[in-house]
């Protein structure tokens, strides 16, 4: 992409080829760039035939970091020290010389045949000391992050241990570690870990003595296993169908943090309680909730998965709901999903829908509710008529915009349709106008805006449904349930 854009804007400026010069601080890259492409791996070979095809290899030099300016846009620098940088606003100090005077271009050489040396070495740390089991095992969980890399490792020096004993004939030549041999492995790491951490236990257990009632394990009935590690008996001994367990390993929270990290991804991130029960059936873990808790909460894949969206501070209430006015002066309106009705006396009634409107007061979130018995014009005309007689001529009334009904149901796109269609606006506006009220739309896509009105609709919704029967009621039936709803929402106080 670099290239091209440098060949765009060198043909912009009329610039030839021959005199255009690109730097890389990466080495490998201008390696690359000098092989031929059929020895390298076809995702570099594209690239590079792609980048040599419009800039040839000779065009390209070896510019050290501390001289590359785009160093410092992608490793980061502070603002204060990008101001002052001369590297960054100029150029390296040597571009202003002639060209012959420009650090000298790498000459790579070229490998012509691959080859593979096998070495092996030993070496020892001076601040383990062998003899000691509790440094030894420190350094071991400190060593390996993954519990699976730890057995392998540990596994394979048995193994070693094991063949030095044998002759050569006798050895296994397998390249793959067995089961068994990996599995032996894991008392073992689980003695270390207990000698480093309840040593106290693991003497007083071998000589056959019981936890002081001081001590916080004492409740547990110890046993040493045949590998040497500590084991604690659970309450079953006669072997059940069920797969529970007669002894369960003792772990050392901090010391088998590695072997907890490993089991945690093992588990596909499980949450703790999860955790905890999966774990119970092997381990004894003391303070495994807080252990485990603390993995989750180092763990990036969890904290990706549980992160919660940044929550905007609220903004500041428009002056229409805090500027004292008259009952019903600044007003929202808005409408119900629709009720279905029955009308007629006879064994045959007709099922109709209603729709109920909803006027809130912005100031005191007085709630009034009419009953409108279609969605024409003339009806909502006559609902709006019947609120201002009751509740005086409000000086201005906010409904949704026609935009926030997007994606929503059948039902809220007829009463958008209505309430936006070209008859309903004038027929509104000659009555506004008549009446001098203002009509406001909120901002479209914005439906908080409105969410005064969408909080009393709700709250109707929540009471009304309560109230209904199975079989729709009757207009008169309804509108009185609607009034009830009303009074309810509106406390006499
Ligand atoms: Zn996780």
């Amino acid at each position: 992409m670099m290239v091209r854009l440098l060949s765009k804007t060198a043909d912009l400026l009329d610039v030839p080829t021959s005199s255009l010069h690109a730097w890389s601080d990466s080495q490998i890259v201008l390696h690359w760039l000098t092989k031929d492409v059929k020895t390298l791996e076809i995702f570099v070979a594209n690239r590079v035939l792609a980048i040599t095809k419009i800039l040839p290899h000779h065009h390209w030099r070896h510019v050290r970091s501390a001289d590359n300016p785009a160093d410092l846009a992608s490793r980061g620098l502070h603002a204060k020290l990008l101001i002052d940088s001369t590297l960054w606003w100029k150029r390296p100090p040597w571009l202003s010389l002639p060209p012959d005077q420009w650090p000298m271009r790498i000459i790579y050489k070229h490998l012509t045949s691959k080859t593979s040396v096998s070495c092996l070495s030993a070496t020892t740390d001076s601040r383990i000391d062998s003899t000691d089991q509790h440094s030894f095992s420190q350094a071991l969980w400190k060593r390996y992050s993954s519990f699976h890399h730890l057995t392998q490792v540990v596994a394979w020096i048995y193994r070693f241990h094991h063949n030095c004993r044998l002759p050569s004939s006798e050895r296994p030549s397998d390249k793959v570690l067995s089961s068994s041999e990996v599995a032996r492995v894991k008392p073992t790491l689980f003695r270390l870990s207990q000698l480093e951490q309840y040593s106290d236990v693991l003497e007083l257990i071998s000589k056959g003595k019981t936890l002081p009632k001081s001590h916080p394990l004492h409740r547990f009935l110890f046993t040493i296993s045949a590998y040497g590690h500590i084991t604690i008996s659970t309450r079953i001994r006669v072997p059940t169908a069920l797969s529970t367990p007669s002894q369960l390993t003792l772990l050392s929270p901090k010391s088998q943090q590695t072997k907890l990290q490993t089991l945690h991804v093992t588990y596909s991130h499980a949450g703790t309680s999860a955790m905890m029960s999966i774990l119970g059936s092997t381990y004894y873990v003391p303070g495994l909730r807080c252990q485990l808790k603390l993995i989750s909460k180092s763990c990036p894949m969890c904290q990706r998965a549980y992160a919660r969206p940044l929550q905007h501070q609220m903004g500041l209430l428009p002056p229409s709901r805090t500027t004292p006015a008259p009952s019903f002066d600044k007003t929202g309106v808005d409408f119900a999903d629709p009720f279905v009705i029955r009308q007629g006396h006879t064994r045959k009634p007709i099922y109709v829908k209603t729709y109920a409107c909803l006027f809130v007061c912005l100031s005191t979130k007085t709630i009034h509710i009419e009953l409108c018995s279609s969605l024409s014009t003339d009806d909502f005309l006559a609902t709006l008529r019947r609120f201002i007689a009751r509740r005086g001529c409000p000086s201005h009334i906010f409904s949704d915009n026609g935009t926030n009904f997007v994606g929503a149901r059948e039902e809220i796109r007829e009463i958008q349709a209505m309430t936006t269609t070209k008859n309903t606006i004038n027929a509104i506006s000659y009555l506004t106008s008549q009446n001098d009220i203002r009509w406001h739309h909120i901002p479209p896509r914005a439906p908080h805006f409105g969410g005064l009105w969408e909080a009393g609709v709700k709250s109707m919704k929540t009471l009304i449904w309560k109230i209904l029967t199975p079989h729709p009621l009757r207009f008169e039936e309804l509108y009185t349930a609607l009034v009830k709803v009303e009074a309810i929402l509106n406390p006499v106080q």
